[in-house]
This record gives structure tokens, C-alpha cells and sequence, in this order.
């Protein structure tokens, strides 16, 4: 069994979709052991997309994640970090599969509604970065 960090991002809050999103992360056979809404700061969201930082768009990026509440939460499934991925859906929702959370409800590459990390090095230290050890069960 694996852990992985996930994000329901601002765009998913504003429009009121994240016991949607839930209801797919669910039925992919994922157990959602810890979850809160809070307002990321500035700070906070240059941090967690510190890797992104020579890249064109973070400026715009970290201007998306702290536009509104988000929903941070730990994903436990089997394989959970790739099973996410795959039910996520590519990071641009033109590409995304049917029936991935990406195709159902992103609206661009910018504001595509989730966030899932990539690796379990990526997963700790992002997992780290919102949760104390006794607020995951
Ligand atoms: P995430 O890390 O959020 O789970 P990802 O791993 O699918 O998404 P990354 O390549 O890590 O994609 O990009 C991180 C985030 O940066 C994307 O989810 C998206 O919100 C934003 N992003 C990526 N590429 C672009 C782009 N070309 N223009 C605007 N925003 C982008
Ligand atoms: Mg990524």
C-alpha cells in the first residue's frame, strides 16, 4: 500500500466540484486518510512548485494556487501514486482520457483542477510539506 499528496485545485473549490472529484478518486479505489481546505500563501505555493520555478508560466501558476481555497489531501491505494496519475488524466485536458478527472472537469492546462505527485521521493516530501504524521489516518 501506497501514499500519495494530491491537490483539488482552485478552480475545482470555486465551482463547487470537489465532492465530485472525490466521488472519482473513490471509485478508482483510492481511501482519501487525510484531507483540508485551507488558503495557500504565496509562500506556500512557491515552495511546493519550487521544481517549476525557471519555467514561463510559474509566475501564473502560483498566482492560480493561491486564487482561492484548495484541498489538500493523502490518496492510500495500491501503486496509489501512478493509480492517481491514471485517473487524473494528462496535465492538458485536450489530451486527457475519457473519464479521467482532467477530461470531466478541467477547463485548461493552467487551471486543470488536481494536482498528483509524480514519485514517492515527491510524494513524502509534499505529503510533509501539509500534514503533520497524526492528522493521516
Ligand atoms: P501537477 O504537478 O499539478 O500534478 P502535472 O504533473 O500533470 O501536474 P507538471 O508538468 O508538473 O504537470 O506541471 C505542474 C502544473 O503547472 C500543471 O498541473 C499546470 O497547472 C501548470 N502548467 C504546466 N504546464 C503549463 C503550461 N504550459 N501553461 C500553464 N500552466 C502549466
Ligand atoms: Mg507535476
Amino acid at each position: 500500500v501506497q501514499r500519495t499528496f494530491s491537490i483539488l485545485k482552485p478552480d475545482a473549490t470555486r465551482r463547487n466540484l470537489t465532492g465530485a472529484v472525490n466521488a472519482v478518486i473513490e471509485k478508482a479505489g483510492l481511501r482519501i486518510v487525510a484531507q483540508k481546505r485551507i488558503q495557500m500563501t504565496k509562500a506556500q505555493a512557491e515552495t511546493f512548485y519550487a521544481v517549476h520555478a525557471a519555467r514561463p508560466f510559474f509566475g501564473e501558476l502560483v498566482e492560480f494556487m493561491t486564487s482561492g481555497p484548495v484541498v489538500v489531501q493523502v490518496l492510500e491505494g495500491e501503486s496509489a501514486i501512478s493509480a492517481y496519475r491514471d485517473v487524473m488524466g494528462a496535465t492538458n485536458p485536450a489530451n486527457a482520457a475519457e473519464g479521467t478527472i482532467r477530461k470531466l472537469f478541467a477547463e485548461s492546462v493552467g487551471e486543470n483542477t488536481v494536482h498528483g505527485s509524480d514519485a514517492p521521493e515527491t510524494a513524502a516530501l509534499e505529503i510533509a510539506q501539509f500534514f503533520a504524521g497524526n492528522e493521516i489516518v
